[in-house]
C-alpha cells in the first residue's frame, strides 16, 4: 500500500478491489473525514486466501495497492498472515512485473 507526503495511505476506500477480489480476501471498512475526503479505517488482505492475480492493483484508480515480487512470508501464527493498513504501508518491496505504475499502459 503506497502512502502520500503526509505518510498516509493512498487508498480512498472506494471499494473497488474488495469487490474484485475472487479470493474475498480484503477487509475494507471505509470512513470520511470532515472534509469529505474517504480514507479506510480498517484496511485488512488475508494473505492465507489471496492468490495474487494482481485483480486489486488492475483494478484501484489510485495505483495505492500493488502486489510485490516478495512471496516467501513465513510466520509462526496464522494470524499474523493478516496484514493490516500499517504493515501492508511498511512494504517495501519492489512492485511485481504484473504492472509497472510508472508505464500503466505498457508501452
Ligand atoms: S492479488 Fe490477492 S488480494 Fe488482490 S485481488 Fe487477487 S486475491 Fe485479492
Ligand atoms: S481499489 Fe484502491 S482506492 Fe479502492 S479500496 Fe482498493 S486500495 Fe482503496
Amino acid at each position: 500500500m503506497l502512502t502520500d507526503e503526509q505518510g498516509r495511505a493512498k487508498c480512498v476506500a472506494c471499494g473497488l478491489c474488495p469487490q474484485i477480489c475472487p479470493a474475498n480476501c480484503i477487509k475494507l471498512v471505509p470512513g470520511e473525514d470532515e472534509e469529505g475526503h474517504r480514507y479506510p479505517l480498517i484496511y485488512e488482505i488475508d494473505e492465507f486466501r489471496c492468490i495474487f492475480c494482481g485483480y486489486c492493483q488492475e483494478v484501484c484508480p489510485e495505483e495505492a495497492i500493488h502486489v510485490g515480487v516478495h512471496y516467501e512470508n513465513s510466520e509462526y501464527s496464522r494470524d499474523r498472515f493478516v496484514y493490516d493498513l500499517e504493515r501492508l504501508t511498511a512494504q517495501t518491496h519492489p512492485v511485481s512485473t504484473l504492472w509497472d505504475p510508472s508505464d500503466p499502459k505498457g508501452e
